[in-house]
C-alpha cells in the first residue's frame, strides 16, 4: 500500500524521535522542526517501500501526532480519505 506523508510543524515539539526512527524520511529544519525531505514535506511523494515500516513506526511514536500518513497524495495539507 503507497503511503505519503508529511510533518505539521505547528505541533511538533522537536523531540527527535522520527528522526531516530526513520533517518531516510526526517530531518530537521533551520527551527529544529522536523520535515519530510523526500517531497520538501508536501506529502506528495511516494514514500519508498522500504521507507514505510520505519515511517508507521515514527508516526505512532510521535508525542504530538504531528506525522501525517495517508494511501495517497496530500492537497492542500488537508486529508482526502
Ligand atoms: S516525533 Fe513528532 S514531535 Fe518529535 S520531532 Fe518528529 S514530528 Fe516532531
Amino acid at each position: 500500500m503507497a503511503k505519503f506523508t508529511w510533518v505539521d510543524k505547528e505541533t511538533c515539539i522537536s523531540c527527535g524521535s522520527c528522526e531516530e526512527i526513520a533517518p531516510d524520511i526526517f530531518e530537521y529544519d533551520d527551527e529544529g522542526l522536523s520535515q519530510v525531505t523526500l517531497d520538501d514535506n508536501t506529502g506528495t511523494k511516494e514514500v519508498p517501500e522500504t521507507f514505510v515500516e520505519d515511517l508507521i513506526e515514527a508516526e505512532e511514536c510521535c508525542p504530538s501526532e504531528s506525522i501525517k500518513v495517508q494511501d495517497v497524495p496530500f492537497k492542500n495539507k488537508v486529508s482526502v480519505e
